[in-house]
């Protein structure tokens, strides 16, 4: 029996479902991996990142003395092709996806394999569990957080699952040298410029490090963007490079603790996300709550610019900006702040910082990034009230207490006294001078003025539901 193991997001060899089923049930193995020219997204740190960790997964494997195919553009002709060259060819395996994008290509590509008598092996790997897994006593989806984790806590999770594979089951010769050429050229055209780490190797390290050095203060020490004591794991689960039942498993291996539970609690948040998405495939471009379909949103492109690149006058939310740009990931809690600021602050709509997002994100998730904004933007399933409104000042008092992570990242403002740090329009023109940050100069004025900003933004959401 001939097969293809179809990758996706899902870039390893170990722990990987589809891949244990096809190695043990085939005769021959073909590995693939398609590239939809469709999907691209222009100057996105998400997309170049996406493509190295590709890339270094093809390494590993022609290393390993196997090699990984490399189907490029319309997707039903890719695979028309690919059959071409391999008549004999009948199974395809591969870790299915149950929302957005990936669900519409998983249904279209199941009745070409139908048409084509391939059969048709789906598992169900992203997620501890999947989208339609855990239901309330109705039989219908949660549509609160927490009766779902009380749920979903109690519930047994998978354990990894070991994979043995034999290279002289795989095919080794390159069977499309001219996409292999087209993404070795992505890869080198990239404008990745941080220190981007790929690989199963540096994620199964990386899991290590966080469970030895950082897991016991998780707990107290998580929320403080300075302190770094976040596992950094989202970029690995996102490309699959790290499998969720191995990352599960390390930390059950842990004694019990309220750092452990909290962490526990975090991966159920991906888990959650993930079913509401598939539950409301229309979130990517509809409020959940339709109540709010209607917000007048200020959208003004100027305010805009100036939020994404970090140029607003509140030092947290220009710090967390330019974490992002500079490195493509940003701190949970500044994900929060600076997603308020943008819609409840400047009135801009949420699917314009999702979009955002999108782009600049190495760990970019459509289900928790959605999820995410929504939450911000109180327009998700979450019980949030839309008058609850990050005061970006008083966040940047509380959780960069000494305005270490300000410091970093906006460095004009390193010279600064920490009573001025989170409000550094505060200070004389006489401090200005002597710290030399003239607000207005050097760096900018608070755009809005948040109390104001505030009732505004109130205003607007109730006007809102009025128009239903
Ligand atoms: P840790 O704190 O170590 O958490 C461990 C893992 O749990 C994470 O890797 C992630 O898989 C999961 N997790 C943690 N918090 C959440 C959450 N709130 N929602 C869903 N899963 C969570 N996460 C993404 O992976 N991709 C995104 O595109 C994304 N966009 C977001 C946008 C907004 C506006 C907000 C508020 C949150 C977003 N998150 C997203 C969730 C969260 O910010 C990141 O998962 C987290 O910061 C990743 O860092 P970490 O791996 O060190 O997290």
């Amino acid at each position: 029996m001939v097969s293809v193991m179809w990758y996706r997001r899902d870039l390893r060899l170990e722990d990987n479902i589809a891949l244990a089923k096809a190695v043990e049930e085939s005769e021959q193995l073909i590995l693939v991996f398609h590239i939809n020219p469709e999907q691209f997204l222009k100057n996105s740190i998400n997309h170049d990142a996406f493509f190295a960790s590709l890339a270094y997964f093809k390494k590993e494997i022609d290393r390993r003395g196997m090699h990984l195919q490399i189907l490029y553009g319309d997707i039903k002709k890719s695979f028309s092709d690919l059959k071409k060259k391999i008549p004999d060819w009948t199974e395809v395996y591969f870790n299915k996806d149950e929302r957005g994008f990936g669900k519409l290509r998983d249904d279209k590509m199941t009745d070409f394999f139908r048409d084509h008598e391939i059969a048709v092996h789906a598992y169900m790997d992203h997620y501890l569990h999947g989208a339609y897994e855990i239901k309330n006593n109705s039989g219908e989806l949660y549509k609160v957080f927490t009766p779902y984790y009380n749920k979903w806590i109690q519930l047994e999770k998978p354990a990894p699952i070991k994979v043995t594979i034999d290279p002289d089951k795989v095919l080794k010769k390159a069977l499309f040298k001219e996409n292999e050429e087209k993404l070795e050229k992505m890869v080198n055209d990239s404008s990745l410029t941080m220190n981007y780490l790929p690989g199963t190797e540096q994620a199964n390290k990386q899991l290590e490090f966080f469970i030895k050095e950082k897991m016991d203060k998780y707990n107290e020490a998580r929320d403080y963007p300075f302190k770094d004591n976040t596992s950094r794991l989202s970029q690995y689960l996102r490309t699959g490079e790290i499998s969720i039942r191995t990352v599960w498993s390390a930390v059950q291996k842990e004694v019990s603790s309220e750092s452990q539970i909290t962490f526990l609690k975090e991966l159920c948040w991906r888990d959650f996300y993930h079913m509401v998405y598939a539950g409301n495939p229309d979130q990517k471009t509809q409020p959940i709550k339709k109540q709010f379909s209607n917000i007048q949103w200020d959208n003004n492109v100027e305010q805009f610019e100036k939020w994404k690149y970090g140029q607003t006058g509140y030092p947290i939310v220009d710090a967390a900006m330019r974490q992002m740009n500079q490195t493509g990931w940003m701190h949970n809690r500044l994900r929060m702040i600076v997603a308020s600021f943008l819609t409840k602050d400047l009135l801009i709509d949420w699917r314009w910082g999702e979009e955002y997002f999108q782009k600049m994100l190495i760990d970019y998730d459509a289900s928790s990034n959605i999820g995410g904004w929504q939450w911000a933007a109180s327009t998700g399933t979450d019980a949030v009230p839309y008058f609850r409104i990050f005061n970006p000042t008083t966040q940047s008092e509380k959780y960069d207490p000494s305005g270490e992570f300000i410091r970093k990242y906006v460095t004009e403002l390193k010279p600064v006294k920490t009573k001025y740090i989170h409000a550094p329009e505060k200070m004389s023109r006489e401090e200005q001078v002597k710290a030399n940050v003239i607000i207005g100069d050097n760096y900018p004025h608070p755009m809005v003025n948040h109390s104001d900003a505030r009732k505004r933004a109130i205003s607007i959401f109730e006007e809102s539901k009025d128009i239903v």
